[in-house]
């Protein structure tokens, strides 16, 4: 059987690792994370970078930085993973769904600025597939409404929005490194600000509301509990492991580009006969691989092609059942708009195996003639 995702090492993981375990020093913010920190600092040009334990740790920590308190909304999509929305509502924030792009999955922004109210604190962008949100329009509005921009950006690592990294856009960025993202330490994520004030804030919140990270670097002569907090530091054997990823960051991104411009060609002439559409990536967007999804006619062509392949060796996967509709979204958020492009596009899509070392003949073979099957007889 053909996997869906399959873990990518670069080799120099278990150097790293006992490098780390030699120097006896286990907790966070040893010096992986700071090799780490340092590094994602240059990468994505941003003031500070702080590792986390996952993409959902960062968006909490943004929601904490935003001073969400009950009632506040934050205007989403509903075409996300579930940590996009759970961090505000820990909270007591109601997650406001916004429909998506037909073009890019991603939050129409043509549709923001009518779901703010005067409860409204932050929006919250996802880059879907590693393809960026339109940031210009978003930023204006946030802007004009004082809002913050908090990025999801947990599929966007060595994207691109008009030359600038995703994550470093908004006001806070939140990236993954979770096992089934591109750069990866199993679980681990990061938080990415540009801004001094939330930076000085955020690493507090982070060390359980202390000034230990002050108290490190000598600038102040004891710690002390300061203001609310939780751990959200990852352990420096992460920190190891991330640190072989991050160096071999823009390979990782050129291997994964070589697989997914393999299925784009080979999948061209399905749609001409009109069988599928194949991803949109606007002018002014650099992608990173994150995924490749093709969008099929309908929910049941989607679901016979998906126990097709299946038959056949290859494992295609969909996502996401639409937050609006699921239990807790009906439960603590609304939307904004009707979800139309939200619900029917979640419905049709499937995605492809994409890891560094898939079988792509394998996978094309089998997708496109199941796909002639399904859709050719129609
Ligand atoms: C993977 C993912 C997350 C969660 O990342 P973790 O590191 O697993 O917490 C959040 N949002 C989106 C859009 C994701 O794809």
């Amino acid at each position: 059987m053909e996997p869906f995702n399959r873990p990518y090492m670069t080799g120099r993981e278990f150097v790293y690792i006992a490098e780390a375990h030699a120097n006896g020093m286990l907790a966070g913010d040893g010096p992986f994370t700071k090799h780490c920190h340092e590094h994602l600092q240059k990468q994505f040009g941003v003031h500070a970078a702080l590792l986390t334990h996952s993409c959902t740790a960062a968006l909490e920590l943004s929601a904490l930085l935003a001073r969400i308190e009950p009632g506040d909304e934050v205007i989403m999509p509903s075409y996300t993973f579930t940590s996009t929305a759970n961090a505000f509502v820990l909270r007591g924030g109601v997650p406001v769904f916004v429909d998506i792009r037909p073009d890019t999955l991603n939050l129409d922004e043509t549709l923001v600025e009518a779901a703010i109210t005067a409860r409204t604190k932050a929006i919250v962008p996802v880059h879907y597939a590693g393809v960026a949100c339109e940031m210009d329009t978003l930023l204006d509005i946030a802007r004009r409404h004082r809002l913050m921009v908090i990025e999801d950006a947990a599929q966007g690592v060595g994207s691109a929005y008009h030359g600038k990294p995703l994550g470093s856009l908004g006001d806070l960025g939140c990236l993954s490194f979770h096992e089934t993202k591109n750069v990866i330490s199993g679980e681990g994520g990061a938080l990415l600000t540009n801004d001094e004030a939330l930076a000085a804030r955020a690493e507090i919140i982070r060390e359980k509301g202390t000034n230990r990270s002050a108290f490190f670097r000598g600038q102040v002569d004891k710690y002390t509990w300061v203001d609310v907090g939780s751990s959200y530091l990852p352990g420096e054997l992460i920190a190891a492991f991330l640190w072989a990823q991050l160096q071999q960051g823009d390979d990782i991104t050129r291997r994964r580009l070589g697989i997914w411009r393999h299925y784009h060609e080979a999948l061209a002439p399905l749609e001409e006969r009109g069988w599928l559409r194949r991803p949109i990536v606007p002018a002014g967007c650099v992608h990173n691989a994150h995924m490749y999804y093709v969008l099929l006619p309908s929910l049941a062509a989607r679901q016979e092609v998906i126990r097709r392949m299946r038959e056949r060796g290859v494992s295609p996967v969909f996502h996401y059942v639409p937050l609006h509709s699921a239990p807790a979204g009906l439960r603590f958020g609304r939307t904004a708009t009707p979800m139309t492009h939200t619900d029917t596009l979640s419905e049709r899509l499937l995605r492809l195996p994409l890891w560094i070392g898939v079988d792509r003949e394998l996978v094309i073979d089998t997708f496109s003639s199941v796909c002639a099957e399904v859709c050719g007889s129609r």
